[in-house]
């Protein structure tokens, strides 16, 4: 009923009844108190429907279905681990049928380029079901040897109801990083997607009910943060909370859950990740890769390459070849298979970055590339690169969030060790170099929770990911997750005679 994106443009004609609403025990909810919030696409500024709002009300209704779904006796709690993967897999099969669906509707909600939506966000979202779906029947306890006539094993069981609390960079893709491990131990969740972005999360709700998940194991709480996300942090009966977002946000979070129940948290906050590059590196390798580490998502990543240190001998010829690289970039229409710029997200988000942009000028460092607005009123940015910049400089420590480049020079290998450890965060660094020798001695010094050599963003559902120091608590992704959705049961047994 309600025209997406610009007139003539053929996709999106109409919204589904569905992704308008709130998704509770395999049903769709008109909003308890009566209200809708309007979703934008950020590349045209038209809005693409109302959704209806979730508040606390909302969220105990999703509570009370995820309660009784985990009850003793219920389908799910007495469904099979390999069952329970059979249907991550087949949740996977569906998203595999509604690719260009899925695609499309992720870049109308969030300005992403559409290959990046369909080739990056739908193969991570998917590899992530099936790598959890392979798991299902594989986690397991141990016998451990015990002191005098006594047994133990340890069972891994679910923790019970987890609450999730999600962004609007990834929203597919961090909507499977946490119902994936979650329902793969035999948890149910209750999910809030962010209100810039809840339609992909809302077509996954239509999809686990046609997969055949029993009711209430997945609820959906399309929302606001202040209402409906605080509503999850501070649930009685939430049993665990995953949250990814900003710091600050992640502080309310884990103290919410502490005045509330304790309830587990893991949180995966922000980054100001260091890239650094040594004279011996391949260079070609290394423009391109901190580049799309700068600039990847219109820079609205968690691990974005905000500060690349180079090494002071090759310091010139890496700003020119960085600057020729982003004249490759294409901005444009999301939906045209030419794009690989998009929009920010939000109003909100153009105006920090753009502040910051007049910060890094003011403070000293050298705009070399873009810097501005696109058209008038629109919320694109080009691709922004500055030289020049130096670790006191606001460029060099918030996180910008956006599509810029900062790029540092340093002399030796300890000197810069210390500048990109000296940072509240801890989420990802990259290393470029020939030798592995120092790509090795570099890893141990550096402290995040994912050091990349030679590459960069280069993620798996197999591999632990998430910060050390203010950039978060916990892994996602790979058997370390597990952990974070189970708890550990020991059961011990006295023998009567010992043998
Ligand atoms: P945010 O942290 O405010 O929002 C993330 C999620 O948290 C959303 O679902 C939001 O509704 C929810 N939320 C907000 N306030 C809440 C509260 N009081 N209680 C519970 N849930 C709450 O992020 P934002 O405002 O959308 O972006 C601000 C900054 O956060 C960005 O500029 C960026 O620096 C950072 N950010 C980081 C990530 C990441 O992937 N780590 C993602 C988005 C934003």
């Amino acid at each position: 009923t309600v025209t997406a994106g610009k007139p003539g443009v053929p996709h999106a004609h109409y919204i589904l009844y569905y992704l308008r609403s709130i998704f509770i025990n395999n049903e769709w909810y008109t909003s308890s108190k009566g209200r809708t919030f309007p979703t934008f696409n950020p590349a045209t500024g038209v809005k693409i429907c109302d959704v209806e709002e979730a508040d606390k009300e909302d969220v105990d209704k999703a509570v009370e279905a995820a309660k009784a779904a985990k009850h003793r006796g219920s389908p799910w709690r007495r469904m099979d681990g390999s069952s329970r993967g059979r249907l991550l897999h087949k949740l996977a099969d569906l998203m595999e049928r509604d690719r260009i669906l899925l695609a499309t509707l992720e870049t109308l909600d969030t300005g992403k380029p559409f290959l990046q939506s369909f080739f990056i966000d739908l193969d991570g979202s998917i590899k992530t079901l099936r790598y959890y779906a392979g798991w299902a029947d594989k986690i397991h306890g141990k016998s451990l040897p015990v002191d005098e006539s006594f047994v133990c094993l340890t069972k891994h069981e679910p923790v019970g109801i987890c609450g999730a609390i999600i962004p609007w960079n990834f929203p597919l893709l961090m909507f499977m990083w946490k119902i994936a491990p979650a329902l793969s131990c035999g948890n149910t969740v209750v999910i809030k997607p962010a209100e810039q972005t809840p339609l992909t999360a809302l077509h996954v709700g239509s999809l686990i009910k046609e997969v055949g998940f029993p009711p209430g194991v997945v609820n959906i709480v399309p929302g606001f943060g202040p209402t409906a996300g605080a509503a999850i942090a501070s649930h009685m009966d939430i049993d665990k909370v995953a949250f990814t977002g900003s710091t600050e946000v992640g502080q309310l979070i884990k103290e919410a859950a502490a005045k509330s129940n304790l309830k587990r948290v893991t949180l995966e906050l922000g980054g100001k990740n260091p890239c650094i590059v040594f004279a011996d590196s391949d260079l070609s390798l290394a423009v391109e890769e901190t580049q799309k580490g700068a600039f990847y998502n219109q820079g609205q990543c968690c691990t974005a390459a905000s500060r690349v240190f180079v090494e002071e001998s090759i310091y010139e010829e890496f700003v020119r070849s960085s600057i020729e690289n982003a004249k490759k970039i294409v901005t444009g229409d999301p939906l045209d298979p030419q794009t690989s710029h998009g929009p920010q997200i939000d109003r909100q988000q153009f105006d920090k970055i753009m502040d910051l942009i007049e910060s890094g000028k003011k403070e000293g460092a050298k705009l070399e590339y873009g810097g501005t607005s696109v058209g008038e009123g629109s919320l694109f940015i080009q691709p922004t690169i500055f030289s020049g910049v130096k670790d006191h400089m606001r460029i060099a420590k918030e996180e910008i969030f956006g599509p810029v480049q900062c790029i540092l020079s340093f002399k030796s290998q300890k000197e810069v060790i210390e500048r990109a450890n000296s940072s509240q965060y801890g989420l990802v660094s990259a290393v470029f170099t020939a030798s592995m020798d120092r790509a090795l001695s570099m890893s141990a010094a550096l402290e995040t929770g994912t050091v990349w050599i030679n590459c960069y963003n280069a993620l798996h559902a197999q591999t632990p990911f998430g910060g050390y120091k203010m950039s978060g608590n916990g892994r996602e992704l790979g058997e370390y997750a597990l952990a974070e959705y189970s708890e550990v049961k020991a059961v011990t047994i006295k023998l009567s005679e010992t043998m």
